[in-house]
C-alpha cells in the first residue's frame, strides 16, 4: 500500500499526535456505546509499545468553532481511561500551554487527551495557523480516523502536511478492506445498493456501474427503476421525477458491461406498520392501492445465485423496510447467504452505512462479513469514488 503505517517509523522517544474518532453517543452524561473508543486501542497500545507518547486529537459533536462546555471531551475522559485501561491526562485546549503542560506531565504509559479540536474555528476551515500550533506539540502524526477523512480539517488534513504522517491500525484496516472491495477486487464483483431513494445515492450508483460486474438494486430505490421502465408501483415510495436519471444509469451500466438486477417479485402491503397484512406478487403486478415494502423470495433466490457466482461483495442499503417485521425478510436472507459464503471462504464481503450495519446486525450476519465499515459519510463518499482529503494527505 502507498501509505505509511506504524511499522514504517521509529517512534521511540517521540510524541505522537494521533487523530482519532471518539465521537461516541452519550445520554445523561454517560457513554452509551463505547465501540469507537475500543477501536482505537490497537493504535494506542502499539504506539506505546514502540516507545512513543500518545496524544489524542479528536472532535466531539458540533460546537461550530466555539467553546461549548457540554461538548467538552473532558466528559468522556473517564470512559477513555476505562476502555483503554490507561491513565488519561486531559488538557483543556488542543493547542498552547494547556496542551504542552499535559504532555509534559504524562507518564510513558499514559494517554494525553486534548480538548475538542472543533472548539477552534480554524479546525473546520483547515486553517494552516491552527495546524501549525498543533504540529508544535509533537514529532509524528498518526491518522486513525477514517470516519473523519472525508473532511479536510486542520487535524485531519493540514496537520498531515506538517509532520511525518502515518496511518493508524484502524485506518489501515479500513483502507485495506475498501481496496479489496473496490480498488483492486477479485472479480466478479457484485454490489448491492438499497435504501430509500435514488436521489441520495446517484453518485454512488454512477461510480459502481463503471466498476462492478453485477449491481443489485433493492429497497425503495428499486421502485424508481421499475417506474422508469414503465411498470406501475401503486402507492410505493418512488421518485417519479428521477425516472430519466434511472434510465441513464441503466444505459451507463450497459455500456460498461455491468449487469443490473432488479426485483422480480415483491412483498406488498396497504399499511406501513409491523405485521401488516401482506402478499407477494410479481414486480410488474403491484396493486394500485398497495406499496412495495420488500423484495420477494424469488428475488432473494436469484440474488443468492449472483452471490455464489461472485468473489467480492460490496453492500450499502437494505433491500426493504427492514425496521418493520416482516419486511426485513429479504435483507435478512440475503445477508445470511453472504455471511455463509464468507464463512466458507468463497466471498470477500464488505458493507457500510448506518441502516445497513443495523440491518446486518439484526440479521445476525455482521460478524461473519469480512469487514463492516462504521465510517458512515466517509464510507459513502469512498463508494462514490471520491478522493478523501484525510487519506490523500497520508499519501504525501
Ligand atoms: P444506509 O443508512 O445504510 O446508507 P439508507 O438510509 O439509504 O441506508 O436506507 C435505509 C432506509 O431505506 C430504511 O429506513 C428503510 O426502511 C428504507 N427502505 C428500504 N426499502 C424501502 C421500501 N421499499 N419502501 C420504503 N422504505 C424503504
Ligand atoms: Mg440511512
Amino acid at each position: 500500500m502507498a501509505w505509511k503505517t506504524l511499522d514504517d517509523a521509529a517512534l521511540a522517544g517521540k510524541t505522537v499526535l494521533a487523530r482519532v474518532d471518539i465521537n461516541v453517543p452519550m445520554e445523561d452524561g454517560r457513554v452509551t456505546d463505547a465501540t469507537r473508543i475500543e477501536k482505537i486501542r490497537p493504535t494506542v497500545d502499539d504506539i506505546i509499545a514502540r516507545g512513543g507518547r500518545v496524544v489524542l486529537l479528536a472532535h466531539f459533536d458540533r460546537p461550530k468553532g466555539k467553546v461549548v462546555p457540554e461538548m467538552s471531551l473532558g466528559h468522556i475522559s473517564g470512559a477513555v481511561a476505562s476502555v483503554l485501561g490507561r491513565n488519561v491526562v486531559f488538557a483543556s485546549d488542543c493547542i498552547g500551554a494547556a496542551a504542552e503542560e499535559a504532555i509534559a506531565k504524562a507518564g510513558p504509559n499514559d494517554v494525553v487527551l486534548l480538548e475538542n479540536t472543533r472548539f477552534h474555528a480554524g479546525e473546520e476551515k483547515n486553517d494552516p495557523a491552527l495546524a501549525a500550533e498543533m504540529a508544535k506539540l509533537g514529532d509524528v502524526y498518526v491518522n486513525d480516523a477514517f470516519s473523519a477523512a472525508h473532511r479536510a480539517h486542520a487535524s485531519t488534513e493540514g496537520l498531515a502536511r506538517l509532520l511525518p504522517a502515518l496511518a493508524g491500525r484502524l485506518m489501515e484496516a479500513e483502507l485495506r478492506a475498501l481496496d479489496a472491495a473496490l480498488g483492486n477486487p477479485v472479480r466478479p464483483v457484485v454490489a448491492v445498493v438499497g435504501g430509500a431513494k435514488v436521489s441520495t445515492k446517484l453518485d454512488l450508483l454512477g461510480n459502481l456501474v463503471s466498476k462492478v460486474d453485477h449491481l443489485v438494486i433493492g429497497g425503495g430505490m428499486a421502485n424508481t427503476f421499475l417506474v422508469a421502465q414503465g411498470i406501475e408501483v401503486g402507492k410505493s415510495l418512488a421518485e417519479r421525477d428521477m425516472a430519466p436519471t434511472a434510465l441513464e444509469i441503466l444505459e451507463k451500466a450497459k455500456a460498461s458491461g455491468c449487469q443490473i438486477h432488479l426485483p422480480s417479485d415483491v412483498v406488498v402491503a396497504r399499511e406501513f406498520k409491523a405485521g401488516a397484512a401482506n402478499e407477494t406478487v410479481a414486480a410488474t403486478a403491484c396493486p394500485a392501492d398497495a406499496m412495495i415494502l420488500d423484495a420477494g423470495p424469488q428475488t432473494v433466490q436469484a440474488l443468492t445465485k449472483v452471490f455464489e457466482a461472485s468473489k467480492t461483495l460490496i453492500w450499502n442499503g437494505p433491500l426493504g423496510a427492514f425496521e418493520i417485521v416482516p419486511f426485513n425478510a429479504a435483507t435478512n436472507a440475503a445477508a445470511q447467504a453472504a455471511a455463509r459464503l464468507t464463512r466458507e471462504g468463497k466471498l470477500v464481503s464488505v458493507a457500510g452505512g448506518g441502516d445497513t450495519v443495523a440491518a446486518l446486525n439484526q440479521a445476525g450476519a455482521a460478524s461473519d462479513f469480512t469487514f463492516i465499515s462504521t465510517a458512515g459519510g466517509a464510507f459513502l463518499e469512498w463508494m462514490e469514488g471520491k478522493e478523501l482529503p484525510g487519506v490523500k494527505a497520508l499519501l504525501g
